[in-house]
């Protein structure tokens, strides 16, 4: 039972109808598991989006969503599910859209750091929460001159090159994933298939979320704070 996740493929759509695969509840309560899903449950850095459900006259919020392999459970309050029924996901379009920029943002500046700059820094964490927007390296007892001007000359030329972003599922035995870019301390099952996620000529990333279409959809964006604490470099972005 698989879960068709059209925020992959189509980040902008706000609302799906679609039938139901399965219902239950477990430990965490009562839920449905949808054939085609534009919700997102949040993971990898980006936040859930906010949405809301429909099933027959009944709407209710979606108190959040988890994975069970390739099925999206989501868990709602308890109601009476009738055989066949149509329901109807619906999200906050401007949430995720501010979440989209984010989380685009913090694959990008993560790109100009260890791309375009070429710091011998191992990335070790991405979040892209709009509360706290930060991507983070460990520096391996370096000392790194980095600047927020240097990063965001960059990002601002990146910006107006109004670069795509791309996405596709591969194997996880294929050159294309061996290939990508990897947040050190992740480390997927064998032989699975694992999303992709490449920003112009950049490297792939393993990335489960929502993103722009193209990188003019970030300005705005800044890096904000640079700062190095035990180790850890950190890089503070935001609007
Ligand atoms: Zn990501």
């Amino acid at each position: 039972m698989e879960t068709h996740l059209i925020y992959y493929h189509s980040p902008e759509t706000a609302l799906n109808e679609t039938q139901i695969l399965d219902y239950g509840t477990d430990d965490n309560g009562f839920f449905i598991i949808p054939q085609e899903s534009c919700y997102f449950p949040g993971g990898g850095g980006q936040e859930s989006d906010t949405a809301e459900i429909t099933i027959g006259n009944t709407t209710s919020p979606i108190i959040k969503g988890t994975f069970n392999a390739n099925s999206l459970k989501i868990y709602i309050d308890r109601q009476e599910i009738e055989d066949n029924a149509i329901i109807t996901l619906r999200i906050d379009p401007i949430k995720r859209a501010v979440n989209s920029q984010l989380h685009t943002a913090g694959h990008l500046i993560t790109s100009i750091i260890y791309e375009e700059l070429k710091l011998n820094l191992t990335p070790i964490n991405g979040s892209h929460y709009p509360s706290n927007s930060a991507i983070e390296f460990d520096t391996a007892n370096t000392v790194q001159n980095i600047t927020i001007e240097a990063i965001n000359s960059i990002l601002d030329t990146l910006i107006l090159q109004k670069l795509p972003i791309h996405s596709k599922v591969v194997s996880t035995s294929s050159s294309d994933y061996k290939d990508s870019f990897r947040i050190s301390h992740f480390t997927p099952k064998a032989d699975t298939s694992i999303r992709l996620v490449k920003i112009g000529k950049y490297l792939n990333y393993a990335c489960g979320g929502t993103h722009v279409a193209d990188t003019a959809e970030l300005q705005g964006i800044r890096v904000l704070k640079v700062n190095t604490k035990k180790n850890i470099l950190k890089v503070k972005y935001g609007f």
